[in-house]
Order: structure tokens, then sequence, then C-alpha cells
């Protein structure tokens, strides 16, 4: 069967005061169905981007998706019309943003959210729409939701807030969702349970692209990922082998940063230096100032494109067409 999303060769620029800038630079990865994915990345390594392509929600100007196609469902949704894409997001797309307040109106009450979506794409009367929105409320673990329909979003919790945008998103049961730091503004506690209550709610007919930077979220959601740094995939493959053996310095770098309760070691430690700017980036390997592992071919030449090794697929000279070099 092919895979549900298929994202080919994808390139997107953005206009800024200083010229284009490539965020998204030649990205292929795929989901197959019923599958969870993770895209894991510092902040500004185009994760945000990416995704928000497959949905066609980057904003066009300043954006521009200058290359590529987007396979979903075996269309590329590059090619549809407005009109097409309009009915496909929401239905067969769910997206659950970090800050709920970006998707839902500070005006309008959650019962009337929630039922508007049920009652655009499904054809039922607004009573009927209004009680499966007062389910739906249930099934994400909002209590009494004849008091919260009522309510405005600024009267929730943001955890609350959480919920209902995982409801919104998943109403419709969409085949793909993809969930853009869903927890990040969240408390740990509430993140935990977000995070449950995404699980879920997953089954086979539906598959999850997981943005994220933190490996600990990857860990617990997705079975296989892709790791980003400076607008390219390095590092691909299932989760278990890829936390098993990083291959790319930078993964290994984002694996010692997982907080050490969920890795069992004393502190936490960060990746030392900056991403570089995209509107200058080097010659040579973009993670090279930041790379215990430079070596002189590194400033010189970028890394080849994405290679296997085993399982995985890895970008970096440390890994080129001679058996790669002892990884520490
Ligand atoms: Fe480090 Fe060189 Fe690999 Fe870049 S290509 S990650 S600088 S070893």
């Amino acid at each position: 069967q092919p895979p549900l999303v298929q994202v080919k060769d994808l390139c997107v620029d953005f206009q800024t005061e200083n010229g284009w800038l490539r965020a998204v630079d030649h990205l292929s990865f795929a989901i197959p169905r019923g599958t969870t994915f993770g895209l894991v990345g510092e902040s500004g390594c185009g994760k945000t981007v990416t995704a928000m392509s497959i949905p066609r929600l980057v904003p066009q100007p300043p954006g521009r998706i200058s290359q590529g196609e987007i396979i979903f469902n075996g269309q590329d949704l590059l090619k549809l019309p407005a009109t097409a894409m309009r009915a496909i997001r929401g239905k067969d797309i769910g997206v659950i943003f970090q800050e709920p307040m970006t998707a839902l109106s500070p005006l309008h009450r959650i019962g009337e959210q929630l039922a508007e979506v049920i009652h655009i794409h499904r054809q039922v009367s607004r009573k009927d729409a209004l009680a499966s929105a007062g389910d739906w409320l249930l099934r994400v673990g909002i209590p009494d939701p004849a008091q919260r329909l009522r309510a405005y979003p600024f009267e929730l919790s943001g955890g609350m807030r959480q919920r209902v945008m995982i409801a919104m998103a998943m109403i419709l049961r969409p085949q793909l969702i993809i969930a853009d730091e869903p927890t990040t503004a969240l408390d740990v506690t509430i993140q935990a349970q977000i995070l449950d209550l995404m699980r879920s709610m997953l089954d086979e007919h539906t598959s999850l692209l997981m943005i994220t930077h933190d490996m600990g979220v990857i860990w617990e959601m997705c079975s296989s990922m892709a790791v980003m740094y400076a607008s390219r995939i390095v590092e691909t493959g299932p989760v278990r082998e890829l936390f098993a053996n990083p291959l790319h310095p930078y993964t290994r770098g984002l694996m010692q940063a997982i907080p050490a309760i969920q890795r069992d070691a004393k502190r936490l430690s960060h990746i030392p230096g900056q991403v570089p700017s995209l509107l200058n980036l080097p010659a040579g390997c973009a993670f090279a100032d930041r790379c215990p592992h430079v070596m002189p071919q590194c400033r010189l030449n970028p890394p080849p494109p994405l290679r296997p090794v085993g399982k995985q697929h890895v970008a970096c000279h440390l890994h080129n067409a001679k058996p790669p070099a002892a990884t520490t």
C-alpha cells in the first residue's frame, strides 16, 4: 500500500528584508498509513514550515513553495485548486497548533466552533452538531460539557484549550493529524496528559506527524522520525534504531539534551553554539561550527545526500561511501 503522505524534494523559500531564504531545502519523507512520524529539530530549522506546507498553510507571500510534490492519498496537494484543498483540510487533515488561540476564535463560544466544523462537513443539523460537540468534549476529558460548550476560549485553562483543539482537529476523523509542538506551552503534568490523550485517540486509520524540539516527545509518540537541521533532514529512520544508535553528531547532541527524568542521567546538557543564519549558510556543513567531529572536508564541502546505514539514513561526512568512522 502506498504511504498516506509522500513529500518529495520539497523546497520552501521566504522573502525577507535581506533577500530570499530557503526554509526547507530539498526535503523528502513518507508517512505510511496508521503510523506516527516525528520531525525534530531546534526552532528555526524548518520543521514547522515543512509541516504547514502539507495542508498548504504556509502564508504565500512571504512564503513560496518553489519545488517539489506533496502526494496525499495519491494526489499532489500542491496542484489542487484552493476549494479542493479547503475541503481536504479539516476533513482529511487535522492540525493541532502549539497555541490553541491561533486556531480558536476568541469571539465565539467553544460549542459554536466545534459544531460549525461538524455542520459544514457532515451536513447534520446544528442541534445534532452541538450534541456531537458535547460528546467530543467528554472524549477529550473535559467534564461538564454542557457548561463548557457555552464558554469562550479565554475562559478555559491552557490545558483545556489544547483539549478543545485536539477535539477540533479529530472531530471529523481525519486520516492525517499534524501536531505542531502541541504540548510546549503547557506545564509538565498537563503535557503528559495531553500526549496520553493524543495517543489514545490514534488508530490504524490515522497517521500522525508530530513536530517537536523534544526527543522525549518523539520517543513517547512516534514510530519513525526525521531530524532537521538548517532546513535539511540530516538523519531519518525508525525511532528505536535511531535512539539506540544515533549516527549524526547533531542527533547525538539532541539525545543528550533529553531531560534527565527520561534518560536517567544526571542533568540536562545543551548543544553549544547556535544554528547559523539561513541567509548566510557556510560553504560546507551547516553544523560544522558546533560539531565535535568536524573534519577539514566538512568546512569545504556540504555533506553528501542522505545515504542508508542499516535502517537509518544519514547525511554526514562521517558516513560517506566508506564504512562509517568510529562513533562515540
Ligand atoms: Fe560534523 Fe562533518 Fe558530519 Fe557536519 S559533516 S555533522 S561537521 S562530521
